[in-house]
């Protein structure tokens, strides 16, 4: 193992930089891990572009990363559910544990919560990281680094679908054949979806949809949203029961509650601007649900399984890997939106 700590770094908007940094040692409950692979996420480009997410500034030095699995290489004090040498995937969210919103179940909304790479916490692209130990969670030996890293995205659609009520026979819409919209395609059917059909701008996206099981593709040719929801209705035959809207789009937001079923259910994941017109009034009438999602609340354990018992397979998600060395060309992979997910391997 490494006995230096690579670490990529974003110093301000437009400036990582590979750096040595010194190896961190777990506290007590946490572990060391010796980071395998992590996934670059959308929002590790955007603050790289723009070195802000909303209110989140880039102020000072952060770590990039938060899709990521490890090997445990040091224990810290009272940690007893794990060994050195397990292989973990990380959960990058540790919330206070203590206000109400983690005491009603709902850690995700905890005010507090410390996330990796969300500014001003670091996160994980490095050689070594420590972690709260009962945020990782031991894989199967069956079950790779890469798809423990994969475990984040998977998370998001896993909270989605939650949120949806995706269950046997749901006919789902997903906005988007990004990550997150492919997520939510391999959790919908998981979830035994009927119907999957699935929305993008661009063919290859669509392309990739289809080959990762959606039973319908649309590709959106109009901003007017009646148009696309028509298209999309005329699709199934009828309107879905339930639409993931996994753009942030906002064209694509007002066809989400345009094609929905009466008495259905939108789930907004994509975030767009932080205001958008909407037909509020249609969702009202027709007792369309609009619920929000962010990230994901006890979806690890779910996705973990999910992907150990074979009912989703994330791995033709990856579409690119690259050494931790080389990790400007994978941001730069990753802006030019070549493929689907890009990971990188952390390991010397
Ligand atoms: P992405 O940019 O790779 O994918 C978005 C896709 O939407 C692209 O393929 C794009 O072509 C497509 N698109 C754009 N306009 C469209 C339209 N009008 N109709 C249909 N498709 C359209 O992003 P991603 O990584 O897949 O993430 C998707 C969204 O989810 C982002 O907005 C991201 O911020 C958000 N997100 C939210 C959460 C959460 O907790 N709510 C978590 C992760 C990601
Ligand atoms: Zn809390």
């Amino acid at each position: 193992m490494a006995d230096t700590n690579l670490t990529a770094i974003l110093y301000a908007k437009g400036d990582i930089r590979l750096e040595d940094t010194s190896i961190p040692e777990p506290g007590p409950g946490q572990v060391q891990l010796c980071m395998q692979h992590v996934g670059i996420c959308g929002s590790d480009v955007h603050y790289w572009q723009h070195g802000n997410i909303g209110d989140f500034v880039v102020k000072a030095p952060m770590i990039l990363g938060h899709e990521a699995a490890g090997i445990v290489s040091k224990i810290g004090d009272g940690v007893t559910s794990l060994k050195i040498g397990d292989r973990v995937a990380i959960e990058p969210g540790v919330p206070c544990r203590r206000c109400m919103d983690c005491k009603r179940g709902r850690y995700n909304l905890c005010p507090d919560m410390a996330f990796c790479a969300t500014p001003p916490i670091h996160g994980n692209l490095a050689r070594y990281y420590v972690h709260d130990a009962d945020f990782c969670y031991k894989l199967p030996d069956h079950v790779s680094t890469e798809e423990g890293a994969l475990l984040e995205p998977l998370s998001v659609g896993v909270h989605a679908c939650k949120r949806a009520g995706v269950t046997l026979g749901t006919k789902v819409l997903i906005c988007g054949a990004g990550p997150i919209g492919l997520v939510n395609l391999l959790t919908a059917k998981a979830c035994g979806a009927s119907v999957v059909c699935v929305t993008d701008l661009d063919e290859k996206r669509l392309a990739m949809a289809k080959e990762m099981g959606a039973d319908h593709v649309v590709k959106i040719t109009s901003k007017d949203p009646k148009e696309m929801a028509d298209k999309i209705v005329e699709t199934f035959g009828e309107r879905p029961d339930v639409t993931i809207e996994c753009s942030g789009a906002p064209p694509s937001t007002r066809t989400a509650i345009l094609s929905t079923r009466s008495g259905g259910c939108v789930v907004l994941v994509g975030m767009g601007p932080s205001s958008v017109e909407l037909p509020v009034m249609d969702a009202a009438v027709r007792e369309v649900d609009i619920r929000g999602i962010f990230r994901y609340v006890n979806c690890y354990p779910t996705a973990l399984n999910m992907v150990a018992s074979g009912s989703v397979n994330v791995k033709p998600l990856i579409t690119h890997r690259f050494k931790l060395e080389q990790t400007m060309d994978a941001f730069e992979t990753t802006l030019r939106g070549d493929g689907i997910k890009v990971m990188i391997e952390c390991k010397k």
